[in-house]
């Protein structure tokens, strides 16, 4: 008699039922989900267009919970990503010189008029 071996892991099948495949429940959806990644993904992307507010509010919360892990990240991804950003902000200042300016000079009269210059 040959020892069976869980399909998913290799492991060891003692104790587990002659006809039993796998040795746990999470070898069994282990090898569910690999083998069905593709529906699972597009079942994940459905569900997650069909409840956009659901998700918004929990990435909020998430993020409002986590401070500190989301600044270092952000952090992390600067200092990869430092001349990406100072390139694409270049782009974008040249792309958009006049708006830029726009939005300066509107800032300026905000702030003479709360704080007017003696
Ligand atoms: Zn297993």
């Amino acid at each position: 008699m040959t020892e069976r071996v869980c399909k998913w892991c290799g492991g060891g099948m003692v104790g587990k039922r002659s006809d039993a495949v796998f040795c746990s429940i999470k070898c069994y959806s282990a090898s569910y989900s690999s083998a069905n990644a593709e529906r699972l993904a597009e079942y994940g992307r459905k569900y997650y267009q069909a409840n956009p507010d659901y998700f918004a509010e929990y990435g909020r919360k998430y993020y409002q919970a986590n401070p500190d892990y989301f600044a270092e990240r952000n952090r992390k991804y600067y200092q990869a990503n430092r001349e990406l950003i100072a390139e694409r902000n270049r782009k974008y200042r040249k792309a958009n010189r006049e708006q830029i300016a726009e939005k300066k000079r509107a800032k300026r009269a905000a702030l003479n008029a709360k704080d007017p210059a003696p």
